[in-house]
């Protein structure tokens, strides 16, 4: 999960990292009077989870609380890389000397994490990396050693910084090790990292991304997520403990395992090409032990959604076999009728592996409107391509 800035600089405070003065605003009239509570000149900055906002004309400095909300007027509603801009963060101005960039991430191909330190930060420190990779420095962190002050400083040296910055820096990024360690983060950014022109050294900019799977012993965590650009669909099945991801196609996908649904999504696309460019419209595993309850939540969910004219339940019994997957097919389509959400649109099963015969034995008992049971996977593929073709 990625953090928004004011986020990050809000974890940075809680570690003692300096960060300039700022209040979120997600009005212009809330803008104006977070400026004249800072009072002087303040920046206003566009809270949008991506990049270079600043060559977007998402970052503006402004000379007091009139000027700030004419440029939050500017700023909301802004279109940055596809991302709306519907808060900004006003913070008091810092008066720059010079711009560095400093990171801790995990570099998974040499199986360790690296700080990467440069006096050349800013902006453009992409360029800088590509045209002179020689002013960026790259130190591998051991994971048992961490960095103590005088790796810090080590780091700080390395990338450059000058004399007079040394000391601010290697400080920083002692806490920012701290950040990165305590709250299981993938990445954590500051750039720039600035020296003022009074001495200091403060991170002005913050970018954060947080492992999720560490949420289980992180549950403050939660506080962070974007409720708001989180998909309805999506956030319906996490509650529900699902493995579902909303895609735009209009075959709905049930299946166990990932592996088996990842493959049924290419089945799907390949075998809708014959049909209009008939597409899967979701991902959703629901797992080894696919109860009724379980079954009957998926399909529930995939349901939900109104662009699935046809659903395709691809199970390969393993240690939960056919016939209770099956018989979780049937209580499926009884628990939802009772929901008053009966099953209308057509079904395509494909069962197999430990007792398959069994399974499409008790589906064909079963007499369920709209369910055709199909044995391979192409051709149940097809056919739900087929009849989601038939349903636009
Ligand atoms: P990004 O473009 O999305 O990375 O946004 P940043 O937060 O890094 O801001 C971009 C640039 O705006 C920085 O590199 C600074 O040059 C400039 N900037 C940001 N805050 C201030 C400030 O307080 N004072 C001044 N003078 N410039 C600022
Ligand atoms: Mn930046």
């Amino acid at each position: 999960m990625d953090l928004f800035e004011h986020q990050a600089k809000e974890l940075f405070a809680e570690y003692g990292i300096p960060v300039p003065r700022g209040v979120v605003a997600h009005t212009v009239e809330e803008a104006r009077k977070a400026a004249e509570e800072l009072t002087g000149r303040v920046v206003v900055k566009a809270q949008v989870k991506t990049g270079g906002r600043g060559k977007a004309g998402g970052v503006k400095v402004a000379a007091d609380a009139v000027d700030a909300a004419a440029k939050a007027t500017d700023i909301l509603g802004m279109d940055i890389k596809g991302h709306t801009v519907h808060k900004v963060l006003v913070e008091e101005a810092s008066a720059i000397a010079e711009e560095y960039y400093f990171s801790f991430l995990l570099d998974r191909a040499n199986r360790t994490f690296l700080a990467i330190c440069s006096a050349a930060g800013g902006m453009d420190i992409e360029e800088v990396a590509a045209s002179t990779p020689e002013k960026v420095a790259k130190v591998p962190v051991s994971a048992l050693d961490g960095v103590d002050r005088a790796r810090a400083r080590e780091i700080a040296q390395a990338g450059g910084l000058p004399a007079a910055a040394v000391e601010g820096a290697a400080e920083l990024i002692e806490k920012l090790w701290a950040v990165f360690l305590d709250e299981d983060a993938s990445l954590v950014e500051v750039n720039p990292l600035i020296l003022t022109a009074d001495g200091r050294v403060v991170a002005l900019d913050g970018k954060v991304t947080l492992d999720e799977n560490a949420s289980f012993r992180q549950p403050e965590h939660e506080a962070y997520a974007d409720k708001a650009a989180e998909d309805p669909l999506e956030a319906r099945a996490k509650e529900k403990d699902l493995n579902y991801v909303k895609l735009d196609g209009s075959v709905g996908i049930i299946g166990n395992g990932a592996g088996l649904v990842m493959s049924t999504l290419d089945v799907v696309a390949y075998a809708g090409e014959e049909f209009g460019g008939q597409r899967p419209a979701n991902f959703l595993d629901i797992g080894g032990g696919a109860s009724a309850e379980v079954m009957a939540n998926g399909l529930e969910i995939v349901l939900s959604d109104p662009s699935v004219k046809s659903v395709f339940v691809n199970v390969f019994g393993g240690i939960t076999a056919c016939d209770a997957v099956a018989n979780g097919v049937v209580a499926a389509f009884q628990l939802l009728a009772e929901r008053g959400e009966s099953v209308t649109r057509p079904l395509v099963v494909r069962l197999d592996g430990n007792n398959a015969l069994l399974g499409r034995q008790i589906l064909a008992d079963a007499k369920l409107a709209g369910v055709e049971l199909v044995d391979t996977m192409d051709d149940a593929a097809k056919r739900a391509a087929e009849l989601a073709a038939a349903g636009v």
